[in-house]
Parts: structure tokens; sequence; C-alpha cells
């Protein structure tokens, strides 16, 4: 996708903190983080949204949560909140699906 903002990043248009590449997930550090630790986990190949997602997407979400599971380990993040935004009315604001992985303080449930 030519104007996505993560897509650039994926492909080093734009500088980004990494903190993960293989051939199918990115993760780098968020421009504004929201916690201490505060990580971006995306799937290299662009999908929009999870409503945009379908039947043969299953595999790559699956990774972005195993993804996420491993960076925490790995940066000994014991506790942590996995969040998609799905929709510019929940907080959507790139469309090109994203697992926030953030942890670092205490959260409050439920959310605001
Ligand atoms: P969302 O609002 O759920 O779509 O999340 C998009 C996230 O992308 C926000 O937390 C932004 O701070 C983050 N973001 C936008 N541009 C960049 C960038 N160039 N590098 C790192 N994070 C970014």
């Amino acid at each position: 996708m030519e104007k996505c903002i993560f897509c650039k990043i994926i492909k080093k248009e734009i500088p980004s903190s990494i903190v993960l590449e293989n051939d199918k997930i990115f993760a780098f550090n968020d421009i504004n983080p929201v916690s201490p630790n505060h990580i971006l986990v995306i799937p290299k190949r662009h999908i929009d949204s999870i409503t945009d997602s379908c039947e043969s997407d299953k595999e790559i979400l699956g990774e972005l949560l195993l993804s996420a599971r491993d960076i925490a380990k790995k940066l000994k993040i014991s506790d942590y909140r996995l969040v998609i935004n799905n929709g510019r009315e929940v907080g959507q604001s790139v469309f090109h699906v994203h697992v926030h992985l953030l942890g670092g303080r205490f959260f409050s449930w439920p959310p605001g």
C-alpha cells in the first residue's frame, strides 16, 4: 500500500525503533507511547483492519499475538495489555492492522 505509513516503516522509508523483524512480522516502538513499554506489532502484509481481514489471514493474525507474547517475554514484561483498535470511533488512526503491546505501568479496567 503506497500511502500506508506502516508499510513505509516496514520498507524503512520512514525510520523506526525496531524491536523485531522476521519474514512475516515487524515490531517497533510507538512514537507517542502511552506507557513505559509501548510496542506496535504489525504484519508485513497489509491488512486495513480486523474488519477487513478474512479466513486466509488466520495464520498471520495468530502470528501477531504470538509475536507480542515473545516480545514481552524477551523484554521481561510480565504483565501487559494487548490492544487492537478497530475503526475510527474506538481510536484506530492507522489502517494497517496492529497490536499495541502496552506494559510497565498499572492499567485500570474497564478502559475509558
Ligand atoms: P491506532 O491509533 O490504534 O491506529 O495506533 C496507531 C499508532 O501508531 C499510534 O499509537 C501512533 O502513536 C503510532 N504511530 C504513528 N506514526 C508512527 C511512527 N512513524 N512511528 C511509530 N509509531 C507511530
